[in-house]
């Protein structure tokens, strides 16, 4: 019987995997990939002051670029730029970083097990008896508390019960290529928006150290076609960028931009992409999982040491995060009601009015102001008034 069973090796199941080793816990991570980190899926854009406010120092060999901020383009080209204090930022290179996160939480003590898959668990008494598929054939595994960091396709909640399906309007598909040779500044992330570039979400450009991340997510229910045409006719339509430039790697994977609140079981909890924590306006999760994991770990400790893992104990955590997130999240998916009803048109008046200090101040949930700068905008007006006012 071990203490702690982390079920994925992402940053949510490394960084969790760290916190509990070094606070002297039997910790064991599986994680069904054969190699960490690999494929990525993600465009491994993250802000620097999120890390920094966790206190975060990232490895510079982990880091693929620095950037200065983000150019953001209407549907006609028009930019808007995001520069200074707050918006500068990292792409990250996740195979090395999620590396180097495992291998912090190895130096702490804790084990791994890769190409290992979890694919169901019992409760056995006090305990979970996880069964993971490994090299050498079917484990049984049995832990205390059992932490489910098993990302977006995340089994170990519904294993132990809960509800933790979203609605399907609720998922962005995500589809990318890894590019070489694509001529755009390296100093920033480019965001396009328009309905016929990527409906009801946007596509990037995130450049690293000699190839760039270039993508995009969408609403499958508001689109006509599927991700990868979006993101086929996307390069094509830009051929000043992409003349030159070839994939070196593809990627895809489902981002889930609502979160629901149930987050622990008795003797589990949910952390990261597996909890659905990401940030519903742009999709980013990894500072989020990271967080969730601290949280996580804190309440974890107080649960192992008084040996009381029910799901009431566990909560805190739950409410650590609702205390932190939720008023926040709240306000950014009304956010995100507003901008999913904007018609092109819209976005080119947008960038007509907007500074990127506005921009960044809208990241931050930060949305009252827009109703005053809204003023000269009668059509936009009527629609923030109806979904940002509270
Ligand atoms: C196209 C796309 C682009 C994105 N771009 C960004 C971005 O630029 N910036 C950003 O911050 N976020 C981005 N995200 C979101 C980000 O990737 C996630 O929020 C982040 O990876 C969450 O970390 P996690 O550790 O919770 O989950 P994951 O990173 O998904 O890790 C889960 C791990 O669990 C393992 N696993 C799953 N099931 C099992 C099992 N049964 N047994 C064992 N192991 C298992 C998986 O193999 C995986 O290693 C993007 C997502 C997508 C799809």
């Amino acid at each position: 019987m071990i203490d702690v069973l982390i079920v994925g090796a992402g940053p949510a199941g490394s960084v969790m995997a760290k916190e509990m080793a070094s606070r002297g816990f039997e910790t064991l991570v599986v994680e069904k990939r054969q190699e960490i980190g690999a494929p990525k899926r993600c465009a491994e854009g993250v802000s620097g002051h999120g890390f920094e406010k966790l206190g975060i120092k990232v490895n510079p060999l982990s880091i693929a670029r620095k950037i200065k901020g983000a150019i953001l383009y209407a549907p006609s080209g028009k930019a808007v730029t995001m520069e200074g204090h707050g918006m500068e930022g990292f792409v990250l290179e996740r195979k090395v970083f999620e590396k180097d996160l495992a291998s912090q939480a190895i130096k702490a003590g804790a084990k791994y097990m890769v190409k290992s898959l979890a694919i169901g668990m019992e409760k056995h008494g006090n305990a979970w008896r996880v069964r993971v598929r490994t090299i050498e054939g079917i484990k049984e595994i049995e832990a205390k508390l059992v932490i489910g960091a098993d990302g977006v396709e995340s089994k170990v909640g519904k294993w132990a019960g809960l509800k933790t399906v979203n609605r399907i309007t609720d998922y962005h598909s995500g589809i990318q290529f890894e590019m070489a040779g694509v001529n755009a500044s390296y100093d920033y992330i480019h965001l396009f928006f328009g309905r016929e570039v990527a409906p009801l979400g946007y596509a990037w450009i995130f450049p690293k150290a000699f190839s760039a991340n270039v993508g995009l997510g969408i609403l499958e229910k508001a689109a006509k076609m599927r991700a990868y045409d979006y993101l086929k006719k996307f390069i094509e339509e830009h051929e000043e960028i992409f003349k030159n430039a070839q994939p070196i790697e593809i990627n895809a994977g489902g981002v889930p931009v609502a979160h629901f609140t149930k987050m622990v079981a008795d003797g589990v909890m949910l952390v990261g992409d597996a909890a659905q924590l990401v940030n519903p306006i742009h999709g980013g999760g990894i500072t989020r999982a990271i967080h969730s994991s601290i949280m996580a770990a804190e309440v974890a400790e107080k649960a192992l040491k008084s040996g009381d893992l029910s799901k009431e104990k566990l909560q805190e955590y739950e409410k650590m995060w609702e205390a932190e997130y939720g008023e926040k999240t709240k306000k950014l998916m009304k956010l995100r009601s507003f901008l999913e009803k904007l018609e092109d048109k819209d976005f080119e008046l947008l960038a007509d009015i907007l500074q990127g200090e506005d921009i960044y101040q809208l990241t931050q949930a930060k949305l009252s102001f827009l109703i005053k700068k809204l003023i000269t905008k009668p059509s936009l007006l009527g629609l923030a008034k109806k979904y940002l006012m509270d």
